[in-house]
């Protein structure tokens, strides 16, 4: 049998290193996400799983790699545990003998799609929002999905088995799939098909890797619904009864009871910045609600229901209520927000009995229990069950039980635990039915050392004989869980620096996963950790003791983009973005850990010149037209605020906003050189401090101009000035009435003015991207395509993901703390753009132009990046230079500063400065290191001292090394001259706050630098 298998050999990684490159990771923090699934046990339970974590994490990206995997592990003997969409609960993921999780997803290719049979093949990693919405735009659609799509994949479904989506129609998840290829346990691959399926279906990855599945399909059609109220679980049973007998053409059937639908109602609705972007939630009525499913051309079959309703002593809904469901389809975990823990149970009864488990459980059970239910076509309905708790009180652990209640009274109404996996072992036997035998034997023939997936089927032996135990004891364990209550918990202190709005957040948070595949942190680097989801789980560890938030950790908060995506995604509708922002100066400015290093840069830049790109204040209104300068220096009633970019670099997006605004007959004022910074960049780099004071500056140099109407060319200065800024005045009790506006918000009004005036043609294949900061955060998203489509000669092409799907840039924090990083996520973008065939990508923002034109210079990609403004501004007439080198000039000193500030790097450069640091040392410390060269063994001895010493002694030496250091950066980075000549006031501040954190990543690399030096001179 398989051992425990918690570290790898040196040889075993080199070996793994071969097959996935950096596609595996050994790292122990990062393998700690890859140890858990989105179930909860309770505190006394938990330590029965064991040391759940595995040596290794590998993503896997074709079946090839997938036998060389198990070939791998056959020869170690290790185990391999398949991992994808990670949203089942079962325990099916968590590796409980450590060895190698196999991450699936990126096996996610779409390999064939059959028109004619109706059938697509597609890698087993895919997730099913994605496929699905592949399919819709070649006009077809899968059978059936699971309520989890966004998060879980084809092939996730098979191993895990189960009903969704068109299993009223379709059935299981295994009858919508033809066949599916499988790396066996011992490196073969095998194509399971027809009636084979069975042997695979819900063994969980015990059977092997599946890495390709050919599904049925269906046209696409529009799904249409009819919502209703029952009194009662037999009017409901009654209703879905008749529809069956009566064969209405439905395609799914799913319910809420009246517990859940009361919580539904209380979850908060969706709020970006304060504001909720979608019409409020209607209000279900406390009953049982039925959501009857079917295609669009269904419509007229579908009439008799609304009669079998109302003849079974239900209501139909109004359609506003269908509709809001339908939208709703893919958020059954939403109610968890009011949780913060659920218990979960779920259960598989015939429909015949349900009324009578409902009944049983209302009189057995004294915990509400929230149900959802979800129709097969056989004959038989899910009830997932959940009741309300905290996972942090002792009570947890009395109340968890109540789930073997429901599983008892299931059973007792002739149904089953819905899947059986590592904790109900025991009843694998009602959940395989007859074909347990076959995949017992296929198991023991395959593989006998238990290496695929150990203990997921036959279980965990302390934890099983507990619940076996807990089963037999059932009715002593309901009594007590009875009397346990709600453990309910009110979040209200801050823990270990962690406010309490987001502890609550981070066990609200259902793990479910919909963050992760969207989040362009995590797909740009590829690991959990990136992910919210992973970020909640780390907080939960964090404040339970079993991790520790040190800078690698601080690192995952400052790194998120802020694209605000995850906000957009969550189905619980959770502020995530919001939370993150709000733990960066908690990091940065209360626990001392260092920011993103060449924000210290632009901290002292900012204090000194009022601007991040280490210009002068002096000439940040050069770029005003001479023809303009009289015309907008004195007071008006609209101020145009250019930021920082637009003033130094991209000048073209200032000088074309100018234009526009003044052919629009707009008549406007700008702050010139007494602008400053909107601040952004501060306030994600946690440095608030900074932020404020700017912030301040700004709000009275507007004023001082009379401005009611602030227009901003940039989506960050429009977040500030129409977001933050009046969050920010308001908490200091500033008085702020300024209206807020993009210039394409003001000009679409004036279209009637400025479109006769667009006279020159621009004959390309533009595409759009939409810029978070405007677009997710503000929703602003029609006026600037309105704007682009005036101009004559545009073919235009929306990217496959816009509005609010749109992906992000990846610039802002990834550009400066990641550039290679951010590279890679600008081409997936970019990839979109190509796909459209697009000459041209526009924006309208002066980040996603540096950061889309240093992506393109990069990867030599022949695409033109270019500014909304500037585009409206050349069709006005006016000759707008194109601005692409000297965004690639201003960041070339940024991408060196960047790179020179990595601690190895700066140790090399450090190595140049050693005589200088050695004349700094103080006098009395001179012979003890000179010692290093004449007493063997001194060298040795030093090594562990210096992570102690040199904290003490670096600010001493460096102000004394800061000339000779001031040279050595001018070495490494080009500089313009007006950068060169502030460096010296610029670097030794940045130094100073960098160093107490830099130190300890510096140290390993200085060290050894250090005594060589020493045994040279
Ligand atoms: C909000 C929400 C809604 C849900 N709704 C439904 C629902 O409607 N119906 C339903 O049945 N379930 C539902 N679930 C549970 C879960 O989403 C499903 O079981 C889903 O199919 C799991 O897919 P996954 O990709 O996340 O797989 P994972 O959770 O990653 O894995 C599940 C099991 O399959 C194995 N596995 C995964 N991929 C492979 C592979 N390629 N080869 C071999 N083994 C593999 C894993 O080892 C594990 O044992 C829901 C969960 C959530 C959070
Ligand atoms: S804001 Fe964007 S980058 Fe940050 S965590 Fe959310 S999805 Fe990821
Ligand atoms: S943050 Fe939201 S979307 Fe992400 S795992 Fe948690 S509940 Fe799911």
């Amino acid at each position: 049998m398989v051992k425990h298998i918690s570290e790898l050999s040196g040889e075993q990684k080199s070996e793994l290193i071969n097959i996935f490159g950096p596609r595996v990771n050994f790292k122990k923090r990062e393998r700690h996400y890859y140890g858990h699934d989105i179930g909860t046990l309770p505190s006394l339970v938990k330590p029965m799983l064991g040391k759940s974590e595995p040596a290794a994490v590998a993503k896997v990206e074709n079946e090839n790699e997938a036998v060389k995997l198990v070939n791998f592990a056959n020869k170690y003997n290790i185990p391999v545990v398949p991992r994808a969409g990670a949203s089942s609960g079962y325990g099916g993921v968590i590796p409980t003998k450590g060895g190698i999780v196999a991450d699936i997803t990126t096996m996610n290719q779409i390999q064939d799609v059959n028109h004619e049979n109706l059938k697509a093949t597609v890698g087993a990693g895919i997730r099913w929002e994605r496929l699905e919405k592949k399919l819709n735009n070649q006009g077809l659609s899968v059978q059936a999905l699971p309520t989890s799509a966004p998060s879980s994949t084809v092939g996730g479904w098979l191993a895990q088995n189960g009903i969704g989506f068109g299993s009223f129609e379709y059935g299981w998840s295994q009858n919508t799939m033809e066949s599916a290829r499988v790396v066996l346990p011992t490196g073969e691959v095998k194509e399971f098909s027809g009636d084979q399926i069975k042997n695979l279906t819900g063994t969980m990855g015990t059977t092997g890797i599946i890495s390709q599945i050919t599904l049925k399909l269906r046209n696409y059609e529009d799904t249409k619904g009819i919502s209703a109220e029952f009194k009662d679980a037999e009017s409901l049973k009654k209703a879905i009864h008749s529809a069956d007998e009566q064969n209405i053409p439905l395609w799914s059937v799913t319910f809420l009871n009246p517990n859940w639908v009361d919580l539904k109602n209380k979850t908060p609705e969706k709020h970006q910045h304060g504001r909720s972007d979608k019409t409020p939630n209607p209000e279900l009525p406390m009953a049982y609600v039925c959501n009857f499913l079917y295609p669009e051309s269904r419509e007229n079959d579908v009439k008799p229901l609304k009669d079998i309703i109302q003849n079974s002593g239900g209501k139909v809904l109004p359609d506003k209520i269908a509709d809001h469901e339908i939208n709703e389809s893919y958020k059954s975990m939403k109610i968890k927000r009011l949780g913060p823990s659920f218990i979960p149970a779920e259960v598989l009864v015939p429909l015949e009995n349900m009324d009578r488990v409902f009944e049983e459980i209302n009189n057995n059970i004294d915990l509400p229990v929230l149900v959802e239910g979800m129709m097969s076509n056989d004959g038989y309905v899910v009830l997932l069950c959940f009741m309300r708790h905290s996972e942090r009180s002792l009570k947890f652990n009395t109340a968890f039980p109540l789930s073997l209640s429901i599983v008892n009274i299931a059973e007792k109404y002739g149904g089953r635990i819905y899947s059986s996996g590592l904790y109900f072992a025991q009843k694998a036997e009602s959940v395989f039915a007859d074909n347990y035998r076959d995949i017992q034997n296929f198991k023991n023939q395959h593989d006998p050392n238990d290496l695929m997936n150990p203990e997921t089927l036959t279980g965990k032996s302390g934890l099983n004989t507990a619940i076996s135990l807990g089963e037999k004891f059932e009715p002593l364990g309901r009594m007590i869980g009875n009397k346990s209550g709600i453990g309910s918990e009110k979040f209200t202190k801050e823990e270990k620096g962690i406010p309490p709005e987001i502890t609550e957040l981070a066990y609200s948070c259902s793990q479910c996963g919909y963050c992760v595949s969207e989040c362009d942190q995590y797909y740009g680097r590829g690991w959990e950790s990136q992910s919210p989801r992973g970020k909640w789980f780390f907080i939960k560890e964090y404040l339970a003791g079993r991790d520790d938030l040190d800078q690698e950790q601080t690192n995952t908060f400052l790194s998120c983009t802020t694209c605000e995506m995850c906000d957009t995604r969550c189905e619980l509708n959770m502020p995530i973005e919001q939370s993150w922002r709000k733990l960066r100066p908690k990091l940065v400015q209360e626990k001392e850990m260092m920011t993103i290093p060449p924000f210290e840069i632009m901290a002292q830049s900012l204090l000194k010149e009022r601007n991040i790109w280490a210009n002068y204040m002096k000439n940040r209104a050069d770029w005003i037209p001479e023809d303009l300068k009289e015309k907008i220096s004195g007071e008006s009633k609209y101020g145009y605020f250019a930021g920082c970019t637009a003033s130094f670099v991209e000048k073209d997006i200032a000088v074309g906003t100018a234009r526009m605004l003044d052919d629009a007959d707009i008549d406007f004022t700008v702050l010139g050189d007494k602008e400053s910074c909107c601040g952004i960049p501060m306030l994600m780099a946690g440095k608030w401090d900074v932020f404020e004071k700017i912030m301040k500056m700004n709000i009275s140099n507007m004023k001082s101009k009379g401005v009611e109407t602030v227009i901003t060319s940039c989506p960050a200065c429009w977040m500030m000035w129409h977001d933050v800024y009046p969050e920010w005045a308001e908490k200091l009790g500033i008085e702020y009435n300024f209206e807020v506006k993009h210039y394409s918000e003001v000009l679409v009004d004036k279209l009637d003015v400025l479109k006769p005036k667009l006279k020159e043609p621009l004959n390309k294949v533009v595409t759009w991207h939409d810029s978070c900061h405007i677009g997710r955060a503000g929703g602003v998203y029609e006026p600037p395509r309105q704007l682009l489509k005036s101009v004559p000669g545009i073919e235009f092409k929306e990217l496959e993901n816009n509005r609010d799907e749109a992906h992000c840039c990846g610039s802002v924090m990834t550009l400066v703390a990641d550039p290679p990083v951010a590279h890679k996520v600008a081409n997936i973008r970019l990839d979109e753009a190509k796909d459209v065939n697009a000459d041209v990508v526009a924006t309208l923002c002066p980040c996603c132009l540096v950061q889309f034109r240093t992506a393109v210079d990069e990867y030599n990609l022949n695409m033109d990046i270019q500014d909304l403004g500037a585009i409206v501004a050349r069709s006005l007439g006016y000759d707008i230079p194109d601005s692409t080198q000297d965004t690639l000039d201003a960041w070339l000193t940024f991408d060196k500063m960047i790179e020179l500030l990595q601690p190895q790097n700066m140790a090399d450069m450090m190595e140049e400065l050693m005589p200088e640091m050695m004349e700094a040392m103080p006098s009395y410390l001179k012979p003890m290191m000179k010692s290093v060269k004449y007493v063997p063994g001194m060298d040795a001895l030093m090594k562990p001292m210096m992570p102690k010493m040199m904290p003490i002694l670096m600010p001493s030496i460096m102000p004394k090394v800061m000339p000779s250091m001031l040279k050595a950066v001018e070495k490494r980075v080009p500089m313009p001259d007006y950068i060169k000549e502030q460096m010296p006031d610029l670097m030794p501040k940045a130094m100073e706050n960098l160093m107490p954190n830099m130190l300890p990543q510096l140290i390993p690399y200085l060290t050894p630098k250090m005594i060589e030096y020493i045994k040279k001179n």
